[in-house]
């Protein structure tokens, strides 16, 4: 059974059981690009399957951010170079030289599906210089927008000669904004500018897939920075957000994403507690 479906010319996606996780396929003259290839071994060996099956080869990966739902890998995917900005493949260096590392990962996995996801080739990125400006590999230029607000090093690619923007944690018609709370002096300005950073390239999407939830065409790329931009200020303000994904009409992560908002509000009370100054 084929897993990936077309989205746009020479642009695949294949959606994961796993919070609706996206992994993208992008066809190049020789191979094609992988961007976060999934969770579940099963599902990346049917996805290498699906590839093979239309005689086509992984010729370069990239993870988005070094999140570990985008850092795994199989070994039926080959060997080809992974990528990341070098933000990214700092900290997942920095996470792999922990002897305990596995352990220190696998609080992160819902128990339930921690024995269908294969650690042992996660992370093994290369980490590209800042100042390159896109992808090294012979397909379409893959532009690396690099921002920060959901993770350090996080960036979406924008893929322009198909009209497709990948997002990674941003822009999900499913989950909320998600801040990085840790690693940054002002979380909430990091969300903004990176908001206002993909705002910059909208013009040239007629795709948008995010990492997490649907694809959405071109009139959908303004209306999720909108209301990815709200739900940020809100939270900063401290007001209840009017917000549709954590609303009583949730379709998804009922029972989880309420607890993701309070835990913001509460985190971010906190750090203006401390001395109004952020850090
Ligand atoms: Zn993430």
């Amino acid at each position: 059974m084929a897993v990936l479906r077309q989205v746009a010319e020479g642009v695949l996606i294949h959606e994961s059981e796993f919070c609706q996780s996206n992994a993208v396929v992008v066809q190049g003259r020789a191979g094609v690009l992988l961007i976060d290839p999934g969770v579940h071994g099963y599902e990346m060996a049917c996805l290498a399957n699906d590839l093979s099956d239309s005689g086509q080869t992984v010729v370069a990966g990239f993870s988005t951010h070094p999140h570990w739902d985008h850092l795994l890998w199989h070994a039926r995917l080959g060997a080809a170079p992974r990528y990341g900005t070098a933000r990214c493949a700092a900290i997942v260096r920095d996470l792999l030289s922990d002897a305990r590392w596995k352990d220190r990962i696998a609080q992160w996995i819902p128990p339930d599906i921690a024995d269908e996801v294969p650690l042992d080739l996660l992370g093994l990125i290369t980490g590209l210089p800042a100042e390159m400006a896109q992808i090294p590999w012979d397909g379409p230029q893959a532009r690396i927008i690099e921002h920060q607000g959901h993770a350090p090093g996080h960036a979406a690619l924008l893929i322009a000669e198909r009209g497709v923007l990948v997002a990674g944690d941003m822009l999900s018609d499913v989950l909320i904004p998600m801040l990085d709370l840790n690693d940054t002096a002002d979380p909430i300005e990091d969300y903004l500018a990176a908001l206002r950073l993909l705002e910059g390239v909208a013009s040239d999407v007629d795709v948008l897939i995010p990492g997490h939830g649907s694809t959405g065409g071109a009139d959908q790329v303004h209306a999720r920075i909108d209301q990815d931009r709200a739900y940020v200020q809100a939270l900063r303000d401290a007001h209840v957000p009017i917000d549709p994904r954590v609303g009583p009409s949730a379709a998804y992560g009922k029972d989880w994403l309420p607890g993701v908002h309070e835990r913001q509000l509460q985190r971010l009370a906190q750090r203006s507690e401390r001395g109004g100054t952020p850090g």
